[in-house]
């Protein structure tokens, strides 16, 4: 695959940056002497979810950090939708079609959900309406009707139309990750990052939010992406099209769910042994452990 094609280094010339939503060649971190990353290459195809899967302290957060254009790579290219993003902005490059959520929200805890909405897509049209809005959040001007045709288009993918009302800070975790990730995709992105959107969730919450996830592709008319980096193994296996595995800054492993539960080096990774995988590609049955197959190598 590309570390065959990075070897020879003809075929990665030959990569077709522009058929891909995102990709990252060689991307290599180092924090002192620590390598965080090691010349980990991924390609996202449009219309895809990718997963990115590794123990604790793989490079996971570091490698979305760099696509994201929080952090610049020591060495290695990231490309988005067909041009250099490697020295762009995290703001630039959310201008072209980038956008992510956070581990921890940032909500207005007084506004309603329906409000949230409509204050991300104000800051997508008109930055000085959003400026506005934000230094005085309850004088929230009234939306326009195209405003509340792509507000409620969102509430429906996200099922959240019937909390539409509600204030933020009476809804469960579960709720306020859509509403995070509404906020996300009321930009119109073409690639959406999530970092650990089913942490602190209970099993339903999870699955509410993985279907979600699945429907704002599918639905979506311009090949959306996401890529989820996510701590529950099972779950991304579930979910993902094509699944990148980190280990030690290196990405171990790349492929179908099916390839990746199959590979003994991913199995070393979070087993410790080599015993066959026990998991199947359907979704989680209810009574099962949702984290149990999320090993903790520390543990
Ligand atoms: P993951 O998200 O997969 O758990 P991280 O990307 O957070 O892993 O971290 C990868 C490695 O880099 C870890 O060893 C971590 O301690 C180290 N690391 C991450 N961020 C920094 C930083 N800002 N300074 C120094 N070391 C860091
Ligand atoms: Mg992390």
């Amino acid at each position: 695959m590309t570390s065959a094609s990075t070897e020879v280094g003809v075929a990665v010339s030959a990569t077709d940056h522009q058929a891909h939503s995102l990709v990252a060649r060689d991307i290599s971190v180092r924090f002192g002497g620590l390598m965080a990353l090691s010349g980990v290459s991924l390609e996202i195809e449009p219309g895809s979810i990718a997963g990115l899967v590794g123990p604790n302290g793989a490079g996971k957060s570091t490698l979305l950090a760099v696509l994201s254009g929080l952090l610049r790579p020591n060495e290695g290219q990231v490309w988005l939708r067909g041009e250099d993003v490697t020295r762009a902005s995290a703001r630039a490059r959310a201008t072209r079609g980038l956008a992510r959520t956070f581990q921890q929200p940032e909500l207005f805890l007084g506004l309603t959900v329906r409000e949230h909405l409509v204050l991300a897509y104000r800051a997508r049209v008109s930055r000085t309406r959003l400026w506005r809005d934000m230094l005085d959040p309850r004088c929230l001007l009234p939306p326009s009707p195209a405003e509340n045709e792509r507000v409620d288009g969102l509430l429906e993918v996200l099922r959240l139309t019937r909390v539409a009302k509600a204030p933020v800070a009476a809804l469960p975790l579960g709720i306020v990750r859509l509403v995070e990730v509404g906020r996300a995709l009321a930009s119109d992105p073409h690639v959406l990052l999530l970092d650990e959107p089913l942490s602190g969730l209970d099993m339903k919450a999870s699955e509410n939010l993985l279907e979600v996830f699945k429907s704002i592709v599918e639905k979506n008319d311009h090949g959306l992406s996401v890529i989820i980096v996510e701590h529950d193994v099972a779950a991304v296996l579930a979910l993902s099209n094509t699944v990148f595995v980190l280990d030690f800054g290196e990405r171990i492993a790349a492929g179908s769910p099916e390839q990746i539960r199959n590979d003994p080096a991913v199995r070393a990774a979070y087993l410790g042994d080599s015993e066959p995988p026990q998991r199947s590609a359907a979704p989680r049955p209810v009574d099962q452990d949702p984290q149990e197959l999320t090993g903790d190598p520390s543990t």
